[in-house]
C-alpha cells in the first residue's frame, strides 16, 4: 500500500501502516503483510487521537502507535453534545462524496454547506445525484447540482438498479480513498453495499463483537474496495457533518461570490446599500441566486459564531488551567505534595 504522501515521506521506512479500524481504544492497523491491533502509545496520548485512514509508526513489538503522518486531510465532526472540541471521523481522504437524491430533499443550500466543509477538510468533493429513476427529468436536478456545486463533478446514479453505479465508478481512482456523506435515506447504505459488495459482509462478520462482547457496528473502517477503484471509509451513524473552521471552504465554494465582491467599489463592502456594489448588482441583473447569496452569509455568521465559541472554550481552558497552577503553588508554599 502506497499513498503518495508516503513516498515523498522521508521517513518512509518507519511508517508502519495505515489504521483500517478504530474500535474504542483499540485500533488496526494494517502493515505490509498482516494487520496488527494496537494501543496508542503513552507519548501520544495528550498530542493527537489516531483516526481511521491514518498512516502511522508502531513500537518494535507492534503493539503501540507512537507516531502519526501529517495528514492530508482531516474530516473533524463536533464531538457528541455542547461542547466544542472537534472529532477526527476520518484522516487522508482524498475524495468525499456528498450524496443526494432526485427529490424533495435536494436542496442546494445544503450542498454548499457540505462543499464548504469538505474543501476546507482539505479533501475533493464530488456530487453524487442517487435516485435517478424517481426524477422526472434527472437533467434538471444535474443543472441545480451544477450551479451550486460549481466547478465540482456531478455524477447521476441509480443504486437500486444493476449498473446503476457505472459513472461513480468510471471517475474513482485505485490509489484513493473515499468517504461518503450525505443526509439519511439519500442512499449512502445502499451505494457502500454496492461498491463493497461480498467483502461488506465478510468484514461485518469478523467484527460482529469486540473483544468485551459488545456489538461494534458503529466501528468506522477502511474498506478495499473489489475492482481495483479505490478504499472507502465507511462511518456508520455518522450524521450531517456541522461546520467546522471551515473559511477557506467558504472561499471555494462561493467563489464566484467572493470574485464578484472583488469588484464592488469599495473594499469594505458588505453588499447591503452601498453604492457600486457588484454582488447587488448580480443579483438584481439575475446573475447570481438570491438564494445562494443568502447562504453564503448564513455560512459566513455561523462560522464566526464557531469562532467566538471556540474562544470562549480556550478561554475557559485557560482560566482551569490558571487556576490549577495557583492551587499547586499554594499548595507547595503549604507543604502538601500533589
Ligand atoms: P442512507 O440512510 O443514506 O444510508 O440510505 P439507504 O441506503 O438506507 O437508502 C434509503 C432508502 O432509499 C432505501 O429504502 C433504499 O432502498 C432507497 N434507495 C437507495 N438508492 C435508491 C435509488 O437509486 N432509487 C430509489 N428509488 N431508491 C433508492
Ligand atoms: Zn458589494
Amino acid at each position: 500500500m502506497k499513498n503518495e504522501q508516503n513516498s515523498e515521506n522521508t521517513s518512509q521506512e518507519l511508517v508502519s501502516g495505515r489504521i483500517i479500524c478504530e474500535t474504542g481504544t483499540l485500533f488496526e492497523v494494517r502493515g505490509e503483510d498482516e494487520v496488527h491491533r494496537v494501543a496508542v502509545g503513552r507519548s501520544l496520548l495528550n498530542e493527537v487521537r489516531p483516526a481511521v485512514g491514518d498512516w502511522v509508526t508502531l513500537d518494535e513489538n507492534n503493539e503501540r502507535i507512537v507516531a502519526v503522518e501529517p495528514r492530508k486531510s482531516e474530516i473533524v465532526r463536533q464531538a457528541a453534545g455542547n461542547r466544542t472540541k472537534p472529532q477526527t471521523i476520518a484522516a487522508n481522504v482524498d475524495v468525499v462524496f456528498v450524496v443526494t437524491s432526485m427529490n424533495q430533499e435536494f436542496n442546494e443550500s445544503r450542498l454548499e454547506r457540505y462543499l464548504t466543509m469538505i474543501w476546507n477538510a482539505g479533501a475533493t468533493p464530488v456530487v453524487v445525484l442517487n435516485k435517478s429513476d424517481l426524477a422526472e427529468d434527472p437533467q434538471d436536478f444535474v443543472d441545480r447540482a451544477e450551479l451550486a456545486a460549481l466547478g465540482c463533478p456531478v455524477v447521476p446514479v441509480n443504486a437500486l438498479e444493476d449498473g446503476g453505479l457505472e459513472a461513480l465508478r468510471a471517475v474513482m481512482e485505485p490509489d484513493k480513498t473515499y468517504l461518503l456523506v450525505g443526509s439519511s435515506g439519500v442512499g449512502k447504505s445502499t451505494i457502500t453495499n454496492a461498491l463493497v459488495g461480498e467483502s461488506l459482509q465478510e468484514t461485518a462478520g469478523i467484527r460482529e463483537d469486540d473483544d468485551e462482547g459488545r456489538h461494534t457496528t458503529t466501528n468506522r473502517r477502511l474498506i478495499e474496495l473489489p475492482g481495483g477503484i479505490g478504499s472507502l471509509i465507511d462511518t456508520p451513524g455518522m450524521r450531517e457533518l456541522q461546520l467546522w473552521d471551515a473559511e477557506d471552504g467558504l472561499s471555494e465554494t462561493f467563489a464566484d461570490i467572493e470574485e464578484l465582491a472583488e469588484t464592488c467599489k469599495f473594499r469594505d463592502c458588505q453588499h447591503e446599500s452601498e453604492p457600486g456594489c457588484a454582488v447587488r448588482r448580480a443579483i438584481e441583473e439575475g446573475d447570481l441566486d438570491l438564494r445562494r447569496f443568502s447562504n453564503y452569509l448564513k455560512l459566513q455568521r455561523e462560522l464566526e459564531f464557531h469562532d467566538k465559541k471556540r474562544d470562549v472554550a480556550a478561554t475557559r481552558a485557560e482560566h482551569r488551567k490558571f487556576a490549577r497552577v495557583v492551587k499547586e503553588a499554594k499548595a507547595a508554599k503549604d507543604g502538601k505534595v500533589y
